[in-house]
């Protein structure tokens, strides 16, 4: 019995004390252009440094023509301390000049055609799709929602990706919208990769801790 409805419940409940990730923030302009850069930026960066980064790049630059106008160099300069944003500032134009040339300037909106994006992986796909187009036709998974949905018994499986596949097949669709910001948020706050707040956790009598040998 995995009880997903009532853990899903209580999630949207306790998040409301907490900072939603900056890719799903309700605030920002989510056009699908902004998640997929918010989302690139966000690889391997702490939220708030994400945060400031899109805001500044999006302040000079609000679609794929004004980005390859910028000089590599300015775009490092907009979005630094992102992490590997040399490699990131370099990426992102690159897939803008994509964007205009095979694309007419828009984001694709499937997962087919934005995985040929270099630098785009099945969860920025996701993430663009559910957050950016929104649709709920994938679960995006990222590190977070990948420990949790294990930790909670959900799903046993090794990578994002075939946690994203295995999740599909046993949550309902109509939380899909929801799971990736809801875990991702929790997972930032109590479920924590290294050691989870488990005796402040609303959740806990339907969690199997699954691998959980630190907790406090
Ligand atoms: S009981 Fe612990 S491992 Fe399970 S969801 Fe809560 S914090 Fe995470």
């Amino acid at each position: 019995m995995k009880n997903i409805s009532q853990v899903i419940k209580i999630l949207k409940i306790k998040n409301k004390e907490f900072y939603k990730p900056v890719v799903t923030q309700e605030s920002l302009d989510r056009t699908p252009f902004r998640v997929l850069i918010s989302c690139l930026l966000s690889l391997r960066t702490k939220d708030d440094v994400t945060a400031n980064a899109s805001k500044r790049l999006f302040s000079v630059a609000q679609n794929p023509e004004h980005i390859v106008r910028l000089d590599t160099k300015k775009i490092e300069q907009l979005i630094y301390p992102v992490g590997f944003y040399r490699t990131k500032a370099k990426r992102i134009k690159e897939i803008c000049k994509v964007l205009i040339n095979t694309h007419n300037s828009k984001v694709p909106e499937s997962m087919e055609e934005l995985l040929k994006l270099k630098g785009v992986g099945k969860k920025t796909a996701a993430i663009t799709l559910v957050y950016g187009f929104g649709k709920a036709n994938y679960i995006p998974v990222d590190v977070h929602v990948h420990v949790l949905s294990n930790r909670l018994g959900w799903v046993k499986t090794k990578n994002a990706d075939e946690t994203m596949q295995k999740l599909m097949d046993v949550v309902p669709k109509r939380y899909w919208y929801d799971l990736n910001d809801l875990f991702v948020t929790y997972g930032q706050n109590i479920c924590l990769t290294r050691s989870p707040l488990c005796s402040k956790c609303p959740i806990n009598k339907y969690c199997k801790k699954i691998n959980v040998t630190n907790s406090r």
